[in-house]
């Protein structure tokens, strides 16, 4: 991968996917492990989506006149909301490969 994308630009995507594996850490820290089955991952992915596309739509109105310390508060909390969608499709890939051909482990 390294090899085809320029160095500033490894170091950039490398410093989100650490931000994203300290979501995950934090994630895994609250709920525990987590096996769910993939219809109940889906439901805590798309979720997280909605909660993504609510901090970039509830700001909509106001983007053409907004306060810059509005902007920075949508911005930031969009930016919160992606990180918590990739964590949360990187744990449901890490739970479809522990339980595969498996019953998930907690029942839900
Ligand atoms: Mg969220």
């Amino acid at each position: 991968m390294r090899d085809s994308i320029e160095e500033a630009q490894f170091e950039t995507i490398k410093n989100i996917l650490i931000e994203v594996l300290k979501e995950c850490s934090s994630q895994e820290e609250y709920w525990g492990i987590q096996n769910h089955h993939p219809e109940k991952w889906m439901n805590i992915l798309m979720e997280e989506v909605g909660e993504a596309s609510k901090a970039v739509l509830e700001s909509f109105p106001f983007q053409g006149d907004q306060k810059e310390s509005n902007k920075r508060y949508w911005i930031s909390e969009y930016r919160d909301e992606l990180i918590q969608v990739a964590a949360v499709a990187i744990s449901a890939i890490d739970s479809l490969d522990r339980n595969e051909g498996k019953e998930t482990k907690n029942g839900k």
